[in-house]
């Protein structure tokens, strides 16, 4: 479990980082808390050759900052630590939904150390990969793995989650990414041409291997929430193993708009752990939007999250019983926002 060897880098600015990452191309790899690359290293899942650590541009520019304003919305900097955000009292007031999921986000040490910029770029996780060289060697390694020639063994033909397929269902765990979906959240990135922005929903691919939607010259600098989200009922569910450390099994947010009626205006609602991507309920919006609480409705978007969660086999749960918790968690979230506690 010892890292291989490489060049760190200390950019001075996202100018330096960008030029960096450009430069080396598949050859680097940035870090920033490290919480999720470093085990990656020391499992030897990437050998780059060029580490590219970015944290100290937190003191060198407004990537840790987060910022609000009624006409702007929310901007909050990759570098912006977990903890940061979760205990914001304008976080916790104006978005509840992701005071909510980042929260429940490993434990506080990594919480302290991890940023919101590598919790949306995360790795996407299975069974059969996120473990040490040896036990990957006794398998003969899977289509995901990216070290050909490392102590891990040469990458494997095929997938063991569904073989026969050409597919990666490894599963995106993150926490943060489903809370800004049903905040219809937008990242800022830094690329050699000058800064793009993507909605979050288009960020992310669906694919185990090639996950998100960031070019290896491109850095991600911010993600915005609009204003129109601020003050909306939300709330995250997470499965878990541990539930004081783990990454998530399964996972539901939504957010909702209600008026003084109980009447939803808008609501959203996203799942996390059970695809290759965090991923809209498209049809829930619809579904809810200009309804009250009933329980045949609960019931009908229930189904729906159910359809769009396609959970494989991993270790700590089967597909079925995640599958079920999907189910559980949208009726719970959907009547705690009715009901506009948590
Ligand atoms: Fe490997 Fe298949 Fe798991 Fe992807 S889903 S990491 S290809 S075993």
């Amino acid at each position: 479990m010892t890292m291989g060897a490489f060049r760190l880098e200390r950019p001075r600015s996202v100018a330096d980082a960008v030029s960096i990452l450009a430069a080396h191309g598949p050859d680097a790899m940035v870090v920033a808390g490290g919480t999720d690359v470093v085990p990656n290293l020391q499992m030897k899942l990437f050998a780059p050759r060029v580490l590219v650590d970015i944290k100290s541009l937190a003191k060198v520019s407004q990537l840790a900052a987060m910022e609000w304003s009624p006409e702007n919305g929310l901007r909050i900097g990759a570098l912006a630590t977990l903890t940061t955000i979760c205990e914001s009292p304008l976080i916790q007031e104006k978005f509840p939904v992701l005071a909510r999921a980042v929260a429940t986000i490993a434990g506080p040490l990594q919480r302290n150390m991890g940023t919101i910029g590598g919790n949306l770029c995360l790795e996407t996780r299975c069974h059969w990969y996120n473990q040490s060289g040896f036990w990957r060697k006794s398998l003969g390694g899977c289509l995901k793995l990216k070290v050909p020639d490392a102590f891990a063994g040469k990458d494997g033909p095929i997938c063991h989650v569904a073989p026969g397929g050409k597919f990666c269902w490894a599963a995106w765990s993150g926490d943060a990414a489903p809370a800004l979906l049903t905040l219809d959240a937008e990242l800022e990135i830094a690329g050699p041409a000058g800064a793009r922005h993507i909605p979050l929903a288009q960020f992310y691919k669906n694919d185990g291997m090639d996950r998100i939607a960031l070019g290896r010259d491109e850095l991600l600098t911010a993600v915005r929430v609009p204003a129109r989200m601020a003050g909306r009922r939300g709330n995250y569910h997470k499965l878990r193993v541990r539930n004081s450390i783990d990454y998530p099994l399964a996972g539901v947010a939504v957010s909702m708009d209600v008026d003084s009626r109980g009447v939803c205006r808008d609501a959203r609602l996203a799942l996390t752990a059970v695809n290759p991507a965090p991923l809209l309920v498209k049809e829930a919006g619809e579904s809810l939007i200009g309804q009250a609480a009933s329980p045949e409705l609960i019931d009908r978007v229930a189904q729906q999250a159910i359809r769009t969660a396609k959970p494989l086999t991993t270790s700590g749960s089967t597909p079925v019983y995640r599958r079920d918790m999907v189910r559980v968690f949208t009726r719970r979230a959907l009547e705690e926002a009715w009901r506009g506690g948590s």
